[in-house]
């Protein structure tokens, strides 16, 4: 065992402002090449993008130490892409707009197998969030009398999407980093976590090592918190940016016992460019279509007049998207496998003025869109599922781990509202942070030490894996490539029994050979990185796999052409977990009761007309 004890830490070594953090007196593990020397904190959390900061930020308020860990920069995670907005109902366009509304469109988008607990949850507590946000300095963008402007966004019956120009995700994560160094929140970059740790059956640490110099690195702590982002890098065509949202933060939580819900429900967004290569994936953004873009295939013929007549291309993502790609897979898609978005109809002022982002992104490409169409296919965007968690405290079923942010499952349902997930993050993040802390200061999780015979097995996993003595050469980014095309083609938008079935034997396959990868490649190296992305990939993979194959329904975003319908008695989650054995199970859980006052406004039945869709 190691025993924590308190030191200063050497303050150049952190990132971090305030509060010291403490290295434990370290251990040095008989001839063995590293000092297992724990960095001691109160709470660990393992990701730095809105979620993760917005709970150290009320953990730090509240007088715990935390100490914040990330892949990248400080400042730079996943959240800086989010464009579009956060939603909250707080009716300064709209004044009919309520809480119990935002909940309802939540709901009914979510094809009613959210958690209604955390939809609640959610769209009460949004309006505080963001007003705090802004008196943090949050630069979001104001109507003429100085109150939070608000667009509107796909199945939302009201404008309630606040944004900061198109950097809304930016703007709020570069508050949180300024209101963490003034809270004193400690954080390291450049961290990959590999594995929780856990003494008794309670987590209470986490191993991983610096990708810049290759150290091992140990934190022991009296709880951890998982904001690692989401899992649609498992798939071939994607909106995530490289290396991100592998599903490390569900493989971490599976392989500490922990359940994940719903993972076969993964957003795609219908458009996302195709070339050049490292842009593939990247998103069109709606707006194109919300500003009168038009969807065509190769013979020139306007599709979605078939698909949906009434809504044309503004009908709901997950119907353009299966449109899309039926035409794509149908043969009526370009060479290169796309369809045609057009908006050169349109007076070229009028979309430079409209769509400056779209612009010069196709014409970085050598595409001007004022004349051409740009060719688009979809793409892998949201994964609604993850962690399982009680939305009242953001806790796991292990003891000592939480989690929140894209890496939990329950807000979203079968498929998520666009702007909702933003606002998932300082919400729960708060909720999190108070929770934790008064759960803290019970001395409810006292420290205990952390199990040093599981560090070392650990840590010499890592060896071997960086020492190439597993077997064979193999580049573990060929196999990441054949992960994705096969989670792509067997489970990607639209499913059968049969594709999931042989996916899952493939699957099954690719696990043996990744189990085998010898990389001959020590840590820091991108081969090291990559073969451990592969690994929390896998994970992710099956977990979305077996959910698709075992909900025998079509649900939201989620669409067997065996079972197109969505069937009432599949009203209800999926959850999987590890058994002893270290095989995947999985069993259904029943959907808590909706609110009687979110009933109502979902009997109000208020619905967007789509013209106003931006
Ligand atoms: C292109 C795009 C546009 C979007 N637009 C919107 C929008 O307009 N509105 C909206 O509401 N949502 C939007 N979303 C979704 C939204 O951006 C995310 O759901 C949200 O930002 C997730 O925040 P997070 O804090 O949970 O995770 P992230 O921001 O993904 O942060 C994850 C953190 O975990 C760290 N991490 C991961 N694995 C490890 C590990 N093993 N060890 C250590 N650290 C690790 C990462 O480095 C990072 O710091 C968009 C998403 C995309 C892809």
């Amino acid at each position: 065992m190691i025993f924590i004890t308190k030191l200063v830490l050497s303050p150049v070594t952190f990132g971090g402002y305030r509060q010291p953090l403490r290295k434990a007196n370290g251990m040095r593990n008989g001839g063995h090449k590293y000092d297992y020397n724990p960095i001691e904190t109160d709470v660990v959390i393992v990701g730095a993008g809105a979620a993760g900061l917005r709970a150290a930020i009320e953990l730090a308020r509240e007088g715990v130490d935390v100490l914040v860990l990330g892949k990248r920069r400080h400042g730079d995670a996943h959240t800086v892409w989010a464009a579009g907005g956060i939603n909250a109902s707080l009716g300064n366009l709209d004044s009919d707009d309520r809480w119990e509304i935002h909940a309802a469109d939540t709901i009914g988008e979510g094809h009613f197998v959210n958690d209604p607990r955390a939809v609640e949850i959610l769209a009460r507590e949004a309006p505080d969030r963001i007003l705090e946000l802004r008196d943090w300095g949050c630069p979001f963008s104001l109507t003429e009398d100085g109150e939070l402007n608000q667009r509107y966004f796909g199945a939302q019956s009201f404008r309630r999407t606040c944004f900061a120009g198109d950097m809304t995700g930016e703007a709020i994560l570069g508050t949180l980093v300024a209101k963490a160094k003034e809270e004193g929140v400690s954080y390291l970059e450049d961290v990959y976590v590999t594995k929780l740790l856990k003494s008794g059956g309670r987590v209470n640490g986490a191993a991983g090592f610096d990708m810049q110099s290759g150290r091992r690195l140990l934190f022991g702590a009296r709880a951890v918190v998982l904001a690692a982002g989401g899992y649609t890098s498992i798939y071939r065509r994607g909106s995530s940016r490289p290396d991100e949202n592998n599903g490390d933060a569900m493989a971490l939580a599976y392989e500490a016992g922990a359940a994940l819900k719903d993972m076969e429900f993964v957003q795609f967004h219908p458009t996302g460019m195709i070339e050049p290569e490292g842009m593939d994936g990247r998103l069109v953004t709606e707006a194109v279509r919300g500003e009168g873009g038009r969807l065509y295939n190769s013979e020139g013929e306007r599709f979605m007049e078939r698909y949906s007549p009434k809504h044309m291309e503004l009908d709901a993502r997950d119907v353009v998207a299966r449109a899309n790609y039926r035409e794509i897979r149908e043969g009526r898609g370009t060479p290169d496998g796309a369809v045609l978005l057009d908006i050169s109809h349109c007076d070229p002022d009028y979309i430079k003025d409209r769509l400056p982002n779209m612009y010069e992104q196709f014409v970085e490409q050598g595409v001007d869109i004022t004349e051409k169409p740009m060719k688009v296919s979809p793409t892998a965007h949201y994964g609604m599922g993850g962690i399982e968690v009680d939305p009242r405290t953001c806790a796991t079923a292990v003891e000592g781990l939480f989690a929140v942010g894209e890496s939990t499952a329950g807000v979203h349902g079968a498929n998520r509202l666009g702007g909702n997930s933003l606002a998932e993050t300082v919400v729960f993040g708060k909720i999190l942070g108070s929770h934790l802390a008064d759960v803290l200061d019970d001395d409810l999780l006292p420290p205990v030490p952390l199990d040093e015979g599981a560090v070392q097995e650990h840590f010499a996993a890592l060896d071997v894996l960086a020492a190439g003595t597993g077997g064979g050469e193999r580049d573990p980014g060929e196999l990441i490539d054949e992960l994705r095309d096969l989670v792509w083609v067997h489970a990607g938008i639209v499913r059968t029994d049969d594709g999931l079935r042989e996916g899952i034997v493939k699957l099954r396959d690719l696990k043996e050979r990744a189990g085998e990868l010898a990389i001959s490649d020590a840590s820091p190296s991108r081969r090291f990185e990559h073969v451990l992305n592969l690994r929390a990939m896998l994970t992710a993979a099956e977990a979305v796999m077996r959910g698709a194959l075992a909900r025998e329904e079509s649900r939201g975003a989620h669409h067997r052409e065996d079972f197109p319908e969505e069937a009432d008695g599949w009203q209800k989650n999926i959850l999987c977990a590890r058994d002893e054995g270290g095989d995947m199970y999985l069993w259904t859980e029943p959907v808590g009761e909706v609110p009687a006052e979110i009933r109502k406004a979902l009997d109000e039945d208020y619905s967007l007309d789509y013209h106003y869709l931006e």
